[in-house]
């Protein structure tokens, strides 16, 4: 069975949920391989993990020349290891850094890319959501080793173990790759709640919530949920702009999504509209948001929510 190549997205030893993710599509399409790229960065304790959810082989590149540098590196690893291994796909995490990769690599394997898949079945038939959702596009790469992103919650990761044997594979970075350094990180603030593209439920709110998030974050926290925002409540200065889910915000795919206080513009719709699960709270009927929905609560949020709230956490 061909290999399939899946790109670990890790961060000091921690392995990123839509990896998983990753490796199960990877099983429909051959034999999963994960590959870790990194400087120092806990390969073992990655490798291990990886292992876990199906890695029959994981790449190691750790190498000291890809530290502080941004894509173009990773991009250049990636493209030796697929001219040495010929496998049958790509498989990249559909982050903004996953798209650079994605779209440097199909240039230098004169390949096709898709970005953002939302599903890949057999074959690598990927399926994607495009103009802001509203037509659902299913394609197939025809020229060259098939290139794919992926969103996260594309697939639910399934354990299974694989063989996981480690092989360690030393790449040559050009200076050409090297002309963009990192000079400062930021990590994200830890705000002990779930990352909001990465997050299996993601509990939102607008301008309905009147700047009050209170009972919104309540609800999310009682659900282990991402906390959202519109760009209502963005702009009203509530919620940072990392919180902003839409066309101009962050794009999301949970398994659920409840939309609190939302309209349902369609620049919102664009970010949320591939959730598998939508509920909404709207105190007015006729909300656009109440098109979308698979459950709807007419009512206003101030009082729905903690009522909402109480019952999970008596459960
Ligand atoms: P509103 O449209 O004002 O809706 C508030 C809702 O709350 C109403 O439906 C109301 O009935 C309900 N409500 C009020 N009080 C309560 C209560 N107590 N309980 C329950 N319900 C209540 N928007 C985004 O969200 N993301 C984007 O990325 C984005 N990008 C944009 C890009 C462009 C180029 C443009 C032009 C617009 C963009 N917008 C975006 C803005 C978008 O058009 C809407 O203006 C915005 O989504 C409205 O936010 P909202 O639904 O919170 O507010």
């Amino acid at each position: 069975m061909s290999e399939v190549l899946v790109l670990i997205d890790h961060v000091d030893g921690a392995v990123k949920k839509p990896t998983y993710e990753l490796l199960t599509i990877a099983k429909r399409l051959g034999e999963p391989s994960a590959v870790f790229i990194g400087a120092g960065d806990k390969a073992a304790e990655v490798a291990e993990k990886v292992k876990k959810y199906g890695a029959e082989k994981v790449y190691v590149i750790d190498d000291a020349q890809l530290k502080g540098y941004l894509v173009a590196p990773k991009a250049e690893a990636l493209q030796q290891l697929a001219e040495k291994t010929s496998p049958a796909a790509i498989l990249i995490p559909s982050s903004a850094e996953g798209k650079e990769i994605g779209a440097r690599l199909s240039i230098k394997l004169e390949s096709g890319l898709i970005t953002d898949a939302v599903d890949v079945q057999e074959g690598g038939v990927a399926t994607q959501s495009v103009f802001a959702g509203n037509y659902t596009l299913t394609g197939k790469v025809t020229k060259g080793t098939p290139i794919i992103t992926v969103k996260p919650n594309s697939a639910a990761p399934e354990e299974s173990e694989g063989a996981g044997s480690v092989e360690e594979f030393s790449v040559s970075v050009s200076d050409g790759a090297k002309t963009a350094q990192i000079v400062a990180a930021q990590p994200r603030q830890a705000t002990g709640r779930p990352e909001l593209t990465e997050a299996a439920i993601v509990v939102s709110g607008g301008r309905g919530t009147g700047g009050n998030f209170e009972p919104v974050e309540a609800f999310a926290d009682a659900l282990g949920a991402a906390v959202g925002a519109s760009r209502a409540a963005v702009d009203s200065g509530w919620k940072p702009h990392s919180f902003q889910v839409g066309q101009t915000g962050k794009t999301v795919s949970p398994q659920l999504y409840v939309a609190n206080g939302i309209s349902g513009a369609i620049q919102h719709r664009a970010g949320m509209q591939t959730s598998k699960t939508i509920v909404a709270v709207n105190k007015d009927e006729e909300a656009p948001m109440f098109e979308l929905v698979d459950f709807g609560v007419v009512g206003d949020l101030h009082a729905v929510l903690p009522a909402a709230t109480e019952e999970i956490t008596k459960r």
